[in-house]
């Protein structure tokens, strides 16, 4: 914090204090370019007292890699400073999962055990949260915050309750001494359908958002997380601005 001294102060010892130098608290946003860390970085910046924003977007070679251009867009929009961390040299070695590992295909229909398992990156969310806390210390943030939600938790373990709660001892135990971050996942026990409700109250531009798996010029609009996002739009009543390949036979089949 920056404090200056007036000239006509200098035989006192009255200082005041520089408004527009006063530190704000840094958050530490993890930013894949989706609606739910674009929700979560709009839901930081609306928050008072405002944050200073880090969104940090993570390249592990995952085959939707247009996220990284929508997440640089989503920080740009917000005025957050963009981290890609290059972490390709980790994704080779991620074999088996449908986003790391070209050989395997990505699964269609809608999220369910048996198929969306595919999708799981082995550990990805303890790689991902370390590096984010990693950062939030040097930064000395007050807040590392991630976009988990209710619908994860099926079919993705690191995405639950139980495991935020931990991720936050581990950063305060293994930082003890050095300021710790606080690890925050506010929508941890909200529905996508929630989220996309709330991203309508907070004005996310959704537009610059990305979830396909499938990383095609446009959403494919029947894998798993393209499934998810047209059901959180159409459930919470919000219009959706994404460009399908295909919107109408397979989502209808699937609601029945
Ligand atoms: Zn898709």
């Amino acid at each position: 914090m920056a404090v200056a001294v007036s000239p006509h102060l200098l035989d006192t010892t009255e200082v005041f204090l520089v408004d527009s130098d006063i530190r704000r608290p840094i958050a530490v946003v993890s930013l894949s370019g989706g609606m739910d860390s674009t929700t979560l970085l709009a839901h930081y910046a609306a928050s008072d007292p405002a944050y200073e924003l880090v969104a940090v977007s993570a390249d592990y070679g995952q085959r939707h890699r247009r996220e990284l251009d929508f997440a640089a867009r989503v920080a740009a929009h917000y005025s957050a400073e963009h981290i890609i961390v290059d972490l390709r040299p980790v994704g080779v070695l991620l074999t088996g999962s449908a986003l790391t590992d070209p050989s395997v295909e990505v699964p269609e229909g809608h999220y369910a055990w048996d198929t969306m398992k595919a999708t799981v990156v082995p550990n990805r969310n303890m790689l991902l949260a370390s590096v984010l806390i990693c950062i939030a210390v040097a930064r000395k943030a007050e807040v590392v915050a991630l976009g988990m939600h209710s619908g994860d938790h099926a079919v993705y373990p690191d995405c639950r309750p139980e495991f935020v709660d931990s991720l936050g001892r581990c950063a305060a135990i293994g930082n003890e001494g050095f300021d710790p971050p606080r690890v925050e996942a506010p929508f941890v026990n909200i529905s996508k359908t929630d989220i996309a409700r709330r991203g309508a109250e907070l004005g996310v531009p959704y537009e610059l958002t990305w979830s396909c798996y499938k990383g095609a010029d446009k959403h494919c609009g029947v894998c798993g997380t393209c499934y998810e996002r047209r059901e959180a739009f159409r459930d919470a009543g919000v219009p959706d601005p994404t460009g399908y390949v295909d919107s109408r036979a397979e989502f209808a089949k699937a609601q029945g």
